[in-house]
């Protein structure tokens, strides 16, 4: 066998089982998984040195801020900082300035990311009650999924009341999409959030302003609206395991419904996470150390579908606000080049959990869910040779001085963590695009990635 290039010595994530052997990779495509390598012969050669390769991760729900305030975050930097924590694809959020909402606002973003991406990308459209006629138009552009918020998203994006979730749900359901949504009831926050507004803010009343029941509520909505609609629903960044209890009985009643969880719901909380105060102050909220400890329950039982970022950096004055008042702090947080590692060391080599599980998690989950299965979400012959190299035993610490972020700020909860296992290298079609704290390939490397499945009609 004749391969560009050669991966030896490795502990291979495939389909079929972990192998220890080699991978070969021929241009852009996975040539074979081999547990013997003798006859093959290869340009290049590479000792993974008995490392882990696990397929290219997918992040369902990264902020780019792109087109928007880039002085944030855009699509250069925020795809390098993905690319260096083992993401190969991305499936960025529409709530951008201005939102993707129609065929235009998709052209400026489709042409944002083509330019810069270093990953491969889809794009998420939105679904607000002002561009439900646009929705179609804006599947046919390719778009993997439509975003709606439940409550107040700011002054960029329109927010869906009920009667709005359910048409865009029909509008959606149309082609067999697939509706996502921020899920928090708008009514409860806001009264809930006007009982605490005159007490100081900290992660705690932050919470307490956004109880856990907001967002159960809202869930429960949105799994009532799939089941009348019939369409495909996605629960953003759930962050309660009330919610994964509401998702397994609506599946148990016919209800297509995924949901994402993001790192910060897994590896913090709100008591752990205090000092790092409006920084940390992310929506849905931090949740308590006890609900943290249950939301690992959902992971690994497979409730929980994927992990999302919500990747989402902030600078300084975003966090604090001149007059002082922290209640009008942004909120969000990054954490693209930490998550993939720093889950690994919390559920594969804390939490036991099996690695071809922990691999459907970050990846093959979602690239079903999404349509970019068969070729992306797995390691095995013929498809996109796109996977991340990740040593087990290489014990850093993260700063976001370091990172390829845009926003480098050090004030985030992140910051001086320990994580036990690092991202050596991640390749994205045959080629590395970061190795040893290197970005390997020029802008626009990424290629935009739309729905298999509906593309092909089905
Ligand atoms: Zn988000």
């Amino acid at each position: 066998m004749n391969t560009d290039l050669l991966i030896k010595n490795a502990q291979i994530v495939s389909e079929d089982g972990i192998v220890e052997g080699s991978l070969a990779v021929t241009g852009e495509t996975i040539a074979a998984v081999l547990r013997k390598d003798d006859n093959v012969n290869a340009k290049k050669v590479i000792d993974a040195g008995g490392m882990l390769i696990l397929p290219g991760a997918i992040d369902t729900h990264p902020h780019f801020f792109e087109p928007g305030p880039t002085y944030r975050e855009d699509f250069l930097h925020g795809t390098r900082a993905a690319a260096s924590g083992g993401f190969t694809t991305i499936l960025d959020m529409p709530n951008t300035a201005p939102p993707v909402r129609d065929e235009e606002t998709f052209g400026i973003k489709y042409k944002a990311a083509s330019e810069n991406s270093l990953i491969d990308f889809a794009l998420w459209g939105s679904a607000m009650p002002t561009n439900i006629s646009k929705i179609n138009r804006l599947h046919e552009l390719g778009c993997i999924a439509f975003k709606a918020f439940t409550l107040d998203a700011g002054p960029d994006f329109d927010f869906s009341g009920d009667f709005a979730q359910i048409e865009a749900m029909r509008a959606v359901k149309e082609f067999n999409g697939i509706y996502g949504a921020h899920a928090e009831n708008g009514d409860i926050v806001k009264n809930s959030t006007a009982l605490y507004r005159d007490k100081p803010w900290n992660l705690d009343t932050h919470e307490k302003a956004r109880p856990y029941y907001a967002e159960l509520s809202a869930i429960n909505s949105l799994l009532l609206y799939a089941k009348i609609t019939g369409c495909r629903l996605h629960i953003c960044h759930m962050s309660i395991p009330e919610g994964a209890e509401l998702i397994k009985i609506a599946r148990e009643n016919g209800v297509d419904v995924t949901v994402e969880t993001c790192p910060h719901y897994l590896l913090l909380n709100k008591e752990s996470a205090g000092k790092a105060g409006t920084f940390a102050m992310i929506n849905p909220p931090l949740r308590s150390k006890e609900r943290m400890e249950k939301m690992w329950d959902y992971v690994k039982d497979g409730t929980i579908d994927y992990i999302g970022t919500d990747h989402a950096p902030y600078t300084v004055p975003d966090k604090l606000p001149e007059d002082g008042d922290l209640w009008k702090a942004n909120a969000g947080a990054p954490s693209i080049d930490i998550a993939v590692p720093a889950l690994f060391e919390e559920a594969v080599i804390n939490r036991k959990m099996p690695l071809n599980k922990f691999s459907a998690l970050i990846s093959t989950n979602a690239a079903k869910r999404f349509g970019l299965y068969p070729k992306k979400g797995r390691i095995a012959p013929g498809v996109d040779a796109d996977f991340m190299i990740l040593d087990a035993d290489d014990p850093w610490v993260y700063t976001r001085a370091e990172s390829f972020s845009k926003t480098k700020v050090t004030r985030f909860a992140y910051e001086g963590r320990r994580v036990a296992c690092k991202v050596r290298a991640t390749y994205l079609r045959g080629q590395a695009v970061f190795t040893d704290g290197k970005i390997m390939q020029e802008p626009g490397y990424g290629r935009f990635l739309r729905s298999e499945k509906l593309k092909n009609g089905l």
